[in-house]
This record gives C-alpha cells, structure tokens and sequence, in this order.
C-alpha cells in the first residue's frame, strides 16, 4: 500500500533504442566502413539484417570490445576475406563513438524539462560500454542527467537489480519512488521491476500508452497522467 502511494521522485531512462539510435541506421555504417577499407559496395538492408541475427544470438551481450568484435565478425560472415577484427574493426568501433552516426528522440529536450518543471530528478541507466560517457558529452547531454550508471563502469548489467539499486543509492531514494523507462521487456522492464522500481516499456510504434508500455518518450506524460501518477510527483 506505501509503495502504491508513494511520491514518484525520480525517472530513470534507458539509452539505445528508448531515445538514441543509429543513424541512418547500423547497416549504412558498417558498409560505409566495409567499403572504405575494401573498394567494394555492401548492401546495408543485409548488414542489417545479418548484424541483427548475430545481437539477438547474444542475449547475454557483456558490451565488452572483444564481444562487439564477434557480432561485427559475425555480421559480415561470407562478406569479406579477412574478418574486420583483423582488419576495419577498429575503425568501425571508433566510428560509433562519434556523435554523428547517433540520432537523439527530438521529443526528449522537452520531455526532460517537462520532468525537471514537476520537481523529478532524471537519470540514466545503460548497459553500455566506456564509449557512453565521451558519447553523452559530445551530443551535449551529459549534464542533463543528475545520475548516469554505465553497466560498464559499475560491473553490473541490466536486468540485474544491482545496477538499479545503484541509481537508487546516489539519489537516496527509495526504489519504488523511482520510475524506469527503456524499450527492453527483459532488461529494463521486469529487471527494473524486480529491483522495486516502478517501470514502463518503450515500444516503438505503439499508438498510444498502455498499462505497461507507451510508444514514445513524447507519451510519458500521457502514460503518467493515465496511471495517475502525474498527480503524485515531485521532490
Ligand atoms: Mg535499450
């Protein structure tokens, strides 16, 4: 009954996928590597497709170097000679720290200051790997959050409930006063959830907000207004 009551405090959001995506998209940029370092033309749809397959044969992606150097192996399997770890791995890996190959959800700027007007503290939590804090930096976003935890830097990775009780710890809250947001069912959703967060899924496309999803950042406030929660928030 307290946790049902409770002041929501704080939002946490979720990085990739929830508001910061490749652009135009992960193919375009593996081929533009590929084919800067080769002479030849890659077909960025298949990259796609074949860098898709490989992530979704990793539920357990660490987000080390040495794993992305497998899924970029693996993407271009039957494409190139000589793998890219022996050749443009690099380069590619460079590339995707670089703020130009990312795409931030216009709707967050506004999203973040509709919060910051209602008294909510906003915070990140990604699994993610040392490139995220240079990343946030040069998108100019770093210091818009209060609370940045990089599964990376804390050696715990979503949907571990350590890596959201360390959110909850540099606030000082408690969990359930802490509401987080991410586009992953398994990761974000019931990982928060089962760390005593209150939790929402992203699921991109979806119409309009649901008990348990919105299909945008820019329907959060809708979301928080349905569940009534807008009436129970701030500091
Ligand atoms: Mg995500």
């Amino acid at each position: 009954m307290a946790a049902r009551l409770a002041i929501l405090r704080a939002v946490t959001l979720d990085v990739g996928g929830t508001w910061l995506t490749v652009r135009p998209s992960v193919g375009h940029v593996y081929a533009e590597m590929a084919a800067a370092w080769t002479g030849r033309r890659f077909e960025p749809a298949r990259l796609t497709r074949q860098f898709v397959h490989a992530w979704r044969r990793r539920p357990d992606f660490d987000h080390s170097r040495a794993a992305w150097m497998e899924i970029v192996d693996e993407t271009f399997a039957g494409l190139v000679s000589a793998p890219p770890s022996r050749t443009f791995f690099g380069d590619l890996y460079r590339r995707f720290g670089q703020p130009d190959v990312w795409r931030v959800d216009p709707a967050l700027p506004e999203l973040l200051g509709w919060m910051r007007s209602r008294g909510l503290r906003v915070g990140l939590i990604s699994n993610w790997d040392l490139r995220l804090r240079p990343l946030l930096r040069a998108l100019g976003l770093h210091d818009a959050f209060d609370v940045i935890v990089i599964s990376a830097e804390v050696g715990f990775a979503k949907p571990s409930p350590a890596i959201y009780l360390r959110a909850a710890d540099q606030w000082n809250l408690n969990p359930h006063e802490i509401l987080h947001v991410g586009d992953e069912l398994l990761h974000d959703f019931r990982g928060a959830r089962q760390a005593g967060f209150r939790a929402v899924w992203v699921r991109p496309g979806l119409a309009g907000p649901t008990h348990m999803a919105i299909g945008s950042l820019s329907q959060l406030p809708d979301w928080l207004r349905q569940t009534g929660l807008a009436s129970r928030m701030g500091t």
